[in-house]
């Protein structure tokens, strides 16, 4: 059964104990707006369903944090919305529906699971925006502002008025915090975290984990920090990126909860911040 937590004056929450995630729900006076439409279509159906009925308005936007499947395969749900992403997503998504290997991964999904993908279809984004972008009413200002890091395109919400802040997976909640897509940018994330300071969010719902404050945006930007200063070390040294698989001190994430694909993740995290350190060391 689904169940929306009521986070502040105009945010709900549902969150999914399977990967710990989030669809965020904003409530304006004549419409609802989703952030991220979850992991798979019949999940994004019933929180759409439960949401316009307990809250009695109908949904007309919804906003993409990224392009990562578990925040865009509900999209389909919303087909009668605008779907609002940053331009990069929208590019990324494009690119991802050219790719055969993609492709392949999605058709092996829906194969695997056919109860939960079987009627799978990966709706784009219907309008883009590059940097900001708002949506409001008289009463309440909804704020999305694109910092990349995470992966280009990323982007997070904030409900100024009431304070709130929806990362998208900008933010990890006591856990490892995956950064290792092609697209990712320690630096950026760093600056996105700097930003999302300055903003002084009172509560955080971030992409995955429990909803938290602002002290663990600051304890992330500590820990992709210390990540950043290894690799920079581990560089200046001269070793070399083949090295870095058998190497064992890499920072460890202060309160890291074992999950299945943890070494890839890390690995793949590694592999990525050594490119884009090196990239920036010229
Ligand atoms: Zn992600």
């Amino acid at each position: 059964m689904v169940k929306l937590e009521q986070i502040s004056e105009s945010v709900w929450d549902y969150y999914y104990k399977e990967l710990e995630g989030h669809i965020s729900i904003v409530k304006l006076t004549e419409y609802l707006v989703f952030i991220d439409s979850g992991l798979y279509p019949q999940m994004a159906k019933e929180v759409r369903e439960k949401a316009e009925e307990c809250l009695g308005l109908p949904t007309k936007y919804l906003i993409l944090t990224h392009h990562h499947g578990d925040h865009i395969w509900g999209n389909q749900e919303f087909e009668d919305c605008e779907i609002i992403a940053s331009k990069a997503v929208l590019d990324l998504l494009k690119i991802r529906l050219a790719d055969e290997k993609f492709l392949k991964i999605i058709e092996n999904m829906i194969n695997e699971n056919p109860e939960r993908y079987g009627d799978l279809r990966i709706i784009l984004p219907t309008k883009t925006f590059i940097n900001e972008y708002q949506i409001e009413d008289d009463n309440i200002r909804i704020q999305i502002y694109q910092t990349d890091g995470h992966s280009e395109g990323s982007s997070f919400v904030l409900i100024p008025e009431e304070r709130v802040l929806i990362a998208g997976d900008l933010l990890f909640s006591q856990m490892f915090p995956y950064f290792g897509d092609p697209t990712a940018d320690v630096y950026k994330w760093i600056d996105c975290y700097n930003k999302m300071l300055e903003l002084s969010p009172k509560i955080v719902i971030p992409g995955h984990g429990d909803i938290v404050d602002k002290k663990e945006i600051i304890s992330q930007k500590e820990y992709l920090q210390s990540c950043i200063n290894w690799m920079t070390e581990f560089i200046k040294k001269g070793h070399k990126k083949e090295e870095l698989e058998d190497n064992k001190d890499f920072p460890v994430h202060p309160r890291e909860i074992p999950v299945e694909n943890f070494e890839e993740f890390l690995n793949d995290s590694k592999l990525r911040t050594y490119d884009v350190i090196r990239r920036e060391m010229g």
